[in-house]
């Protein structure tokens, strides 16, 4: 008999909450890893993450083979992959870790209904954030639906216990010990592998001077970790208690910020694809297609917007500077709706996460919880001046700015603050 240990987005063998959980059990603990296709079926061919994922997943059953065990990994759907497994083993437990968006809790509520109905447990940790769901609440017992407070109350509870790393490593042993188990192809599965370059867990250099460059994105001041964060290649422990150490505490509240939106989504699922207030549902977006394509493609003639929009395109990744502007300029000067722009982010960014681009795009589009007050419009030539003040973002990303070649404004800024100005009062007030 056999307990598994079911990993998702957290993709690491050291300080795994749910794997330590398992591992110190009384059964031997085979690791498992589903390419699910209810998530794959709906990406395009050449996602990147899929090769991240991948390559990912290779590293951990070499490093578990080096233990005389695997990963035993499946290709299908979660409800088809489950009775096969129990074909095969016979398993006594299920051990995995907490995951919050709406298509992951429904996901784990079928696998717990299905293995509880076979009499197999399903024990299920929190590991990929400090705190979770109620841990952090108000006075009444009802969710923060705004930062500050909740940060206050974030460090407050905070405290070395949390951060603890689990010790994995000394429970290896309690791996079950496998012949070495079959990898399906990426091929196989439809993909094409991608060469683009991910970034590496390097972040300690970065934490001294982060609170002085971050703003800038032509420093590249910022650490790079989403990625690590979304699929838990990085313990979220190990951040937190790099970022005390370091006392980087603005690196620190934006790992807060990640906490946040994870606790907002997990509290308000319907915000995941309606406004979180919902008058701002009654907005007449304008939706043109050819002005979206022209954003998407950093054809805007606003060459903050451009910048931002092209290094996405190549690289995966856009500064959050150039996000706040970029997400703006979409919803507010072209008057197009935020989930427009949410769905193409969640296409491109390598660290998509459902809860924190959800909350960065109804935070510029004003409709979320802590939103900025819709009249504020961010300027785009002003935010030019004062977080790329010598253009070298702009010049990087946009070499044909400042020639003839460059496009013209797609929109004339002051018309454009005025119609949104009209148009989200019209919606606000009806
Ligand atoms: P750093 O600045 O080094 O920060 C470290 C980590 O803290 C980040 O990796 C991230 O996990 C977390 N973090 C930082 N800022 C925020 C924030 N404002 N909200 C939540 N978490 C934060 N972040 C995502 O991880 N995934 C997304 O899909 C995403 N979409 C966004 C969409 C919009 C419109 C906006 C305005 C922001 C979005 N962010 C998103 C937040 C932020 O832009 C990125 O986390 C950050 O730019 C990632 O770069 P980094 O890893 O170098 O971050």
């Amino acid at each position: 008999a056999v307990g598994i240990f079911w990993f998702r987005r957290d993709l690491r063998l050291e300080d795994n909450a749910g794997l330590y959980h398992a591992l110190t059990s009384k059964h031997p603990i085979l690791p498992l890893f589903i390419f699910d296709r209810n998530i794959l079926d709906k990406l395009p061919k050449d996602d990147a993450r899929v090769t991240f994922i991948y390559q990912t997943v290779e590293n951990l059953k070499k490093e578990l083979q080096n233990h005389g065990s695997d990963l035993l990994v499946k290709y299908g759907m979660p409800e088809e992959v489950w009775p096969e497994i129990l074909k095969d083993y016979e398993i006594k437990e299920v051990y995995t870790n907490h995951d919050y968006e709406p298509y992951a809790r429904e996901r784990d509520h079928n696998a717990a209904e299905f293995l509880i109905s076979e009499k197999i447990a399903f024990k299920t940790f929190k590991d990929q954030v400090i705190f979770e769901k109620g841990e952090i609440l108000k006075a009444d017992r009802t969710p923060y639906t705004v930062f500050t407070p909740f940060y206050k109350q974030w460090l407050a509870k905070l405290n070395d216990f949390y951060i603890k790393p689990y010790p994995t490593k000394k429970y290896f042993n309690n791996l079950f010990k496998t012949k070495q188990l079959p990898l399906p192809g990426l091929k196989e599965m439809g993909f094409k592998e991608s060469n683009l370059d991910f970034p590496k867990i390097s972040y300690q250099n970065k934490l001294d001077d982060y609170a002085k460059e971050r703003d800038f994105p032509a420093l590249d001041g910022t650490t790079h970790i989403g990625l690590h964060l979304r699929f838990g290649t990085l313990s979220i422990r190990k951040a937190v208690k790099d970022a005390l150490e370091a006392k980087a505490n603005v690196w620190l509240s934006e790992l807060a910020w990640r906490e946040f939106y994870m606790m907002i989504l997990w509290h308000f699922p319907y915000a995941a694809f309606d406004s979180f207030k919902k008058q701002y549902d009654k907005i007449k977006w304008r939706n043109d297609e050819k002005e979206f394509k022209a954003w998407c493609e950093g054809n805007t003639g606003y060459p903050i917007v451009d910048a931002g929009m092209r290094q996405l395109n190549k690289t995966g990744w856009m500064h959050n500077r150039v996000r706040m502007i970029v997400a703006s300029f979409l919803s507010k000067h072209l008057l197009i709706d935020w989930r427009w722009g949410e769905t193409y982010f969640s296409e491109k960014l390598l660290d998509y996460e459902m809860a924190s681009n959800v909350g960065g795009w109804q935070w510029a589009a004003g409709s979320g919880n802590d939103a900025a007050p819709y009249f504020r419009v961010f300027n785009p030539e002003l935010q030019t001046k004062k977080f790329d003040p010598r253009q070298e973002y702009i010049k990087k990303w946009v070499p044909e700015f400042g020639t003839k070649k460059y496009a013209q404004p797609i929109v004339e800024h002051t018309f454009a603050r005025e119609r949104v100005l009209k148009v989200f009062k019209e919606a606000l007030s009806s």
